[in-house]
């Protein structure tokens, strides 16, 4: 039996990065797979809807810039699926070699196979035992369906999305989440009409409502058509059935995105043999990531606290300071994020919304794209960054719609989190010409 200090189940970004550090640290680790190297993170979700983003935004601001001849005067070409299919399946394979080399340095024993725990020290995998002095469980999430009748080949999840053989001439996106916002604007700017249908009032609801709206009506004027308030009721072959304001109503496509949500992977891995609590919204745990059994933990995805990558990597980080009694200040309060559709939309911190609601004092600083020189010369002027200072003018809250949302939202970040004023935020240069400007501008 092999005797280690930890053992990981699963390896996405929370069990990789985990064990990386877990072995920086002297830990000896050993970290269970059962399928490919990355986890949902590499697979089937960040990296590869973000290779599709990533060229809809390069085709979007061709189209841009084509006004401007010469810069831009070859013929029109619409995208190809089979070459956008081509570049992300290079990506992945040459990203999980680098994750092999980071899991094979000493004190990692990395076991393809798929894990069960037995008890609170052991798991098995493929008949042979494995014990350690502590467990993490980080086996992830899966895609959730709505409870409805469903059939047809043209159904995809948001995993048969990334494996098209030809882009289709009509796409219909089930749900206005993250990943469907970012799919329907992928797909819209590579000429495929898309139409979205959404049973909220508006779409991305943990996002300010103002900016989640104002991304809406862009995409609306790109052709992305929107049925808001409508509940589907059944998807059959081409068809999809919705109600909206009491009417029955149906839309027929090319394909069907279901992006309907997604679960914790609670099923077959042995929580009720060793007695964990959990319930569909995932494995319970404490404030240091602990199940309801000691010396077993549980993080990313499958625990539902935050179901982003960066947040399963800080909470793996988190378990192993913990088993280490290294004292580090993470702040779960303050995960960035973002939705990478045309424009970005990201956010750090409460919503407006939210600290109404709470009644909290709060004073709220704006700036537009429109007047950032960086924005104008690369043609994408639509966007606004609203931030966020409490009653001491302390910054606690950014969010922004534009090019590049993410990265001025991580450096705004970084400023909450170091107790940043709105007065420290007027002194520190910034790098002319850069969209990052507009934070500053902001405050101004
Ligand atoms: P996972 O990445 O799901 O990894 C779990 C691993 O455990 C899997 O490899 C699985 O095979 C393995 N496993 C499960 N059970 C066992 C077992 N019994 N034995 C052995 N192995 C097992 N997040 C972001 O931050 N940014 C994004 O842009 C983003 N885009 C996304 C796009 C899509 C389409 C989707 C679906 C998700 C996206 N996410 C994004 C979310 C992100 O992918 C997840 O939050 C992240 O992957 C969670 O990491 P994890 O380690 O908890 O689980």
């Amino acid at each position: 039996m092999l005797m280690t200090d930890l053992i990981i189940i699963g390896c996405g970004p929370g069990g990789y990065t985990t064990a990386a550090y877990a072995a920086r640290h002297g830990l000896t680790v050993t970290i269970f797979e059962k399928g490919e190297l990355g986890g949902t993170c590499l697979n089937v979700g960040c990296i590869p809807t973000k290779s599709y983003s990533h060229a809809a935004e390069i085709l979007y601001e061709c189209f841009e810039i084509r006004e401007y001849e010469p810069f831009y005067d070859s013929p029109d070409q619409g995208a190809s699926m089979h070459g956008l299919m081509r570049w992300k399946n290079d990506i992945l394979p040459e990203l999980r070699k680098g994750l092999a080399t980071l899991l094979s340095v000493p004190g990692i024993t990395l076991v393809n196979g798929e894990a069960v725990l037995k008890d609170a020290h052991t798991v098995t995998c493929e008949g042979k035992d494995y014990d350690a002095h502590h467990i993490i469980i980080a086996t992830g999430s899966h895609p959730l369906n709505l409870p409805i009748p469903l059939a047809g080949k043209a159904i995809k999840d948001t995993t048969g999305i990334l494996d098209l053989d030809d882009m289709p001439d009509t796409l219909t996106v089930v749900g206005a989440g993250v990943v469907g916002m970012e799919m329907a604007s992928a797909f819209a700017i590579s000429d495929v009409k898309v139409t979205v249908i959404e049973y909220l009032k508006e779409c991305l609801p943990s996002m300010d409502k103002d900016l989640a709206k104002r991304l809406r009506k862009s995409l609306e004027r790109r052709g992305v058509t929107f049925h808001m308030q409508s509940a589907v009721t059944a998807v059959v072959n081409n068809t999809v059935v919705f109600e909206e304001k009491g009417e029955t109503k149906t839309v027929d496509s090319d394909l069907i995105l279901m992006a309907t949500g997604r679960g914790p992977n609670v099923e077959g891995i042995g929580l009720d043999t060793v007695g964990i609590d959990y319930d569909r919204h995932g494995i319970k745990t404490d404030d240091n990531l602990m199940t309801s059994v000691p010396d077993i933990y549980a993080i990313g995805d499958v625990n539902g606290r935050q179901m982003l990558a960066h947040a399963a990597e800080m909470q793996g980080r988190q378990v192993v300071d913990h088993l280490l009694g290294i004292k580090r200040h993470y702040r779960p309060d303050l995960v960035p994020s973002a939705v990478f559709t045309y424009p970005e939309l990201a956010a750090v911190g409460p919503t407006e919304q939210q600290l109404k609601a709470e009644g909290r004092k709060y004073k709220v600083y704006k700036s537009s794209f429109r007047s950032n020189g960086r924005a104008v010369l690369m043609c994408t002027t639509e966007g606004l960054v609203k931030l966020i200072a409490d009653e001491n003018d302390r910054l606690i809250a950014c969010h922004v719609l534009g090019n590049h949302a993410a990265d001025i939202v991580q450096e705004a970040t970084a400023l909450i989190q170091m107790g940043a004023t709105v007065e420290d935020l007027r002194t520190i240069v910034h790098i002319h010409p850069t969209v990052n400007e507009v934070l500053r501008d902001a405050v101004e």
